[in-house]
């Protein structure tokens, strides 16, 4: 968590998202929207203040949030979650990932996650005292897809948890079925615990999502993390949520209660609405598919521009490879890049780590996230077309 130095290290998105503002570039960093989300569900939060919703809520969260959670698994999915002790409301994503992994490892244990992968989860793994160990995915014609077999090889004695996302951060691969599939052998064959990062579920584009839990055998061993950031363009409100089976959900509220001990009361009934409400269900539908566009639009831009993408099937990101344009290091090329181009994004290699195979292979890589509006996104695009 700390440089070489010894001084406190800023995220990366903390990092580029101050580069922006100190440049006046384009923001394609922090995947974060420029257009909020529904406004009947902004004002069910607003009415919920004023109406005196404002004081500690219940620490698992509110009955009808858990409700409209468990009710959205089993309808989507086929997944039946009992909201009294199957589900728990966290503050963000980042805090359920973090009470999981806290939860389930210690000193000792190793936890398998992809590589690349999102930064807060070497974090947490180091928090816990665990050890880090990864399993590639790689760029193909076909997309960014996971090494199967390097996963089943990563595999020790000492694996306890698999950590998975998808839709990943920052590939924007989609796992497939057969992909999870093969995954779900591993986790049964070695008995390890999954926790699975399902943030970007929604943000998938023409491709099925495929949740972990619903495949044969893994309910038992899954806890699912999502959240409402991504779904409803709320990044701010950090209303998230797990999953799974009871025993597994009460040893990450026993984390959760001295973390934060509960999570934004007034934004949960809010939450609540906006996941059983048919217009913010349609209004969700209608993000994924400008989503796409928005996606088609900065790829083919990237690739104009000179950079070698690999077209993504869900989340907010891409990734361009910048060596045809002579980057060397991903890190000096995106600090380099508002003075060339007016424009931020942020160095693959942040979701790697240092010297790991996968590190040297996306080491020109950066991710651009689209999630910004279509004039913010043409802009960008002609900047970069005229840099390079
Ligand atoms: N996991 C992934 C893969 C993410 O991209 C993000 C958000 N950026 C999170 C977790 C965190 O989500 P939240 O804001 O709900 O904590
Ligand atoms: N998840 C977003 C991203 O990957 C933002 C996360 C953050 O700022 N911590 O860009």
């Amino acid at each position: 968590l700390l440089d070489a130095d010894g001084s406190a290290r800023a995220t990366i998105f903390a990092e580029m998202s101050a580069l922006a503002t100190r440049t006046g570039a384009l923001n394609l960093g922090q995947g974060f929207p420029d257009v909020d989300g529904p406004e009947p569900v902004a004002r069910a939060a607003s009415d919920a203040i004023l109406a005196g919703v404002n004081q500690y809520p219940p620490g698992p969260g509110t009955a009808p949030l858990r409700q409209a959670i468990a009710t959205h698994q089993r309808t989507r999915y086929g997944l039946e979650v009992d909201p009294d002790t199957e589900v728990l409301v966290t503050t963000g994503a980042t805090e359920a990932l973090a009470s999981a992994v806290l939860a389930l490892t210690g000193p000792g244990d190793e936890v398998l996650t992809l590589e690349p992968y999102y930064d807060s989860y070497a974090a947490v793994i180091a928090m816990a005292g665990a050890t880090h160990t990864t399993a590639p995915l790689r760029p193909t014609p076909d997309g960014f897809r996971l090494d199967v077999v390097a996963l089943e090889r990563a595999v020790t004695p000492r694996t306890r948890l698999l950590l998975l996302n998808s839709p990943h951060n920052p590939t924007g691969a989609v796992l497939r079925r057969s992909e999870l599939e093969a995954v779900a052998l591993v986790a049964r064959a070695h008995d390890l615990l999954v926790v699975t990062d399902e943030v970007y579920e929604h943000l998938v584009f023409g491709v099925e999502h495929v949740p972990v839990a619903t495949l044969p055998g893994m309910a038992a061993r899954t806890l699912t993390v999502s959240s409402s950031g991504k779904t409803f363009s709320f990044t701010g409100w950090k209303i998230g949520w797990v999953t799974g089976p009871a025993e597994l959900v009460a040893a990450v509220r026993t984390i959760k209660q001295f973390l934060t001990y509960v999570s934004g009361a007034p934004f949960q009934p809010a939450v609540a609405q906006a996941l059983t409400d048919p217009a913010a269900l349609a209004w969700v539908d209608g993000l994924v598919a400008s989503l796409a566009e928005r996606r088609d639009l900065l790829s083919e831009g990237l690739r104009d521009a000179g950079f070698d993408v690999v077209r993504p099937d869900g989340t907010y990101f891409v990734l361009a490879d910048a060596a045809a344009l002579g980057a060397v290091d991903g890190a000096t090329f995106c600090r380099d890049l508002p003075a060339r181009a007016g424009v931020v994004g942020v160095p693959v290699g942040a979701f790697t780590r240092a010297g790991s195979p996968t590190h040297d292979a996306l080491r020109t890589w950066v991710r651009f996230t689209f999630v910004k509006r279509q004039d913010v996104l043409e802009d960008a695009v002609t900047r970069l077309r005229s840099a390079f």
